[in-house]
């Protein structure tokens, strides 16, 4: 049976934080292991900053139905990965075939990414995305598969999982892929934070309720029929076409037709969003011809004749 030994060292040297959990080289179920991709999961258990793994211990010994390990690596809320095991674990049952990942015992086929989140009322962490993008990434190249040998359990499980909740797979898929591609892939992430990029008046107010949010807090305000937008502004390296992504945290408080503008090489666009679903990832506004230049790109406007709060949280440009 084949192993993955260098799985500790190949994610640190792609930047992800690792705890190394006991003696993960020798944790494994018997049985054959021969991995062409990664699948990701959700645990169902509901992590929070201050209880940022609950699921770790039944990932490691596994539950009375199944027999653990129940995954190579835990995600947890703070987007480390906690690696448990360097061979075969009980994560992906049979696999149905999707994508390349060709019907069979999934867990031969497969390096599992359990992402600690309950799927539910609890959408991935920014920080466990991007540590689950990393490190994707990174399997994915050590194993000589490009970013389309990485599949989501509902995609391949052949009894209905749900797993991973919320979360776009092809957009996870094609920034597997960006990352792959080594940087030749101009992306900027400008979020309510980011000095100097970020402008909103005072009548936005700063929160950071929702764990849903990118980074530690996000803009909120009522909307209103006045132009009072909150601009993001980015250094476009030149003309071309770009995906505009937002990132809202959801609720069903928030603003059920917010309007995002992308100022265009052909002037501005306007794109509405239900801020109170699908929160706690990237969704794809749309792609864009956009002018070079360092200046305000996108907008969120309070401009909104829905209720609820207009969220003002991040939004990311890449070359397409
Ligand atoms: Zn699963």
């Amino acid at each position: 049976m084949a192993t993955i030994p260098w799985l500790v060292d190949v994610l640190r040297s792609a930047g992800v934080q690792v705890v190394v959990e006991g003696d993960w080289l020798n944790r494994m179920r018997p049985g054959s292991f021969d991995p062409i991709g990664v699948l990701w999961h959700h645990t169902a258990s509901t992590s929070s900053a201050t209880n940022p793994h609950p699921a770790l211990n039944i990932c490691i010994n596994g539950r009375p139905d199944l027999a653990g390990p129940l995954c190579q690596a835990l995600v947890d809320y703070h987007g480390v990965f906690h690696v448990i095991s360097a061979g075969r674990c009980n994560h992906a049952g049979v696999s149905g075939g999707s994508g390349p990942i060709p019907a069979g015992d999934g867990n031969t086929l497969m390096i599992g990414w359990e992402i600690d989140y309950n799927g539910v009322d609890q959408e991935m962490t920014a920080a466990q995305y991007n540590a689950s993008i990393a490190a994707t990434a990174a399997v994915l190249t050590r194993l000589g598969k490009d970013a389309s040998y990485a599949r989501g359990h509902r995609e391949t499980s052949t009894t209905g999982k749900i797993d991973p909740s919320f979360i776009d797979l092809n957009v996870m898929r094609s920034d597997v892929a960006a990352k792959m591609a080594g940087g030749t892939a101009w992306s900027s992430i400008v979020d309510n934070s980011t000095a100097g990029r970020f402008t909103a008046s005072a009548n936005w107010g700063v929160s950071s309720y929702s764990g849903q949010r990118y980074g530690a807090d996000y803009r909120y305000a009522d909307p209103v029929a006045v132009s009072d937008p909150a601009w993001y502004r980015f250094n476009v390296p030149a003309a071309g076409n770009y995906r505009v992504d937002a990132w809202w945290p959801a609720n069903s408080g928030y603003n059920s037709a917010a309007p995002y503008i992308i100022a265009t090489a052909s002037g501005n666009r306007t794109v509405t969003v239900d801020q109170r679903a699908t929160g706690g990832q990237w969704r794809t506004l749309g792609t864009f011809a956009l002018p070079a230049g360092d200046t305000n790109r996108v907008a969120v406007s309070r401009w909104s004749s829905a209720a609820g709060l207009v969220i003002a949280d991040a939004v990311r440009l890449t070359r397409v």
